[in-house]
């Protein structure tokens, strides 16, 4: 099983598609967003100031970004990972490799492509579980059964802050700037794999899981 470094705009699935293969495949998921917001929970300066970044839509310092990761892959012990949402940018990816070279790791990098119309609506309708499911407002099959209240762990079910029409502008607007340096940088490495993520009714969440699949196991 692959290491997966999944690419894809706010809203175009990592996170499902993260949870589908955690349950599946027991990966251990180093999603950035979260460790952000676990310091946020915590109420200290430090937490406040990426609070306010994280709302802007902007990208939190380089930084802070590799401390955390750095750290994070430290303590998996080399088990099989996702990360979701780091790299952010190419100076991300670059120190990235650095640090996967170092340990001898390799990785497949994924691009979740979908229209950015779908992301909005997936955006703005979103609500997570502090257990990673994910839910949607907008879509039947991933309403929760019972309102607020996350079906597999009975959690409360959390609205992002930033999950609004104007922070996914910015986030959008920030990704399509920041991402397309990584893609080109991926690809020359031979590392990228691109997967077409817009849901049709003949293509299901399912089926792209599936190709997803079957670009680990290749
Ligand atoms: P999404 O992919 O839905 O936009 P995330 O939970 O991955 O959401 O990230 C939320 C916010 O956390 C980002 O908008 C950004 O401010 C910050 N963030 C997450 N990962 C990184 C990163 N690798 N570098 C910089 N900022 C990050
Ligand atoms: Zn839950």
């Amino acid at each position: 099983m692959k290491n997966i470094i999944f690419l894809g705009a706010p809203g175009s699935g990592k996170g499902t598609h993260t949870n589908m293969l955690v349950n599946q495949f027991g990966y251990i998921t180093i999603s950035t967003g979260d460790l952000l917001r676990n310091i946020t929970a915590g109420n200290t300066e430090l937490g406040q100031k990426i609070k306010n970044i994280m709302v802007s839509g902007e990208l939190v310092s380089d930084e802070i970004m590799l401390e955390l990761i750095e750290k994070e892959l430290e303590s998996i012990e080399g088990k099989p990972f996702i990360l979701d949402g780091f790299p952010r940018n190419l100076a991300q990816a670059e120190a990235l490799s650095t640090l996967l070279g170092k340990k001898n790791i390799d990785y497949q990098a994924i691009y979740l492509d979908v229209l950015e119309n779908t992301c909005k609506e997936r955006i703005v309708g979103r609500l997570v579980c502090k257990c990673g499911k994910p839910y949607n407002l907008f879509t039947p099959d991933l309403r929760p059964k019972k309102d607020g209240i996350c079906d597999v762990c009975g959690s409360a079910l959390i609205k992002r802050d930033d999950d609004n029409e104007e922070s996914f502008k910015k986030r959008y607007e920030v990704f399509i700037k920041n991402t397309e340096p990584i893609k080109v940088y991926y690809e020359e490495l031979g590392k990228l794999k691109i997967i077409d993520a817009n849901q049709t009714e003949t293509r299901t969440r399912n089926d792209i899981h599936e190709e997803i699949i079957g670009v680990i196991n290749d």
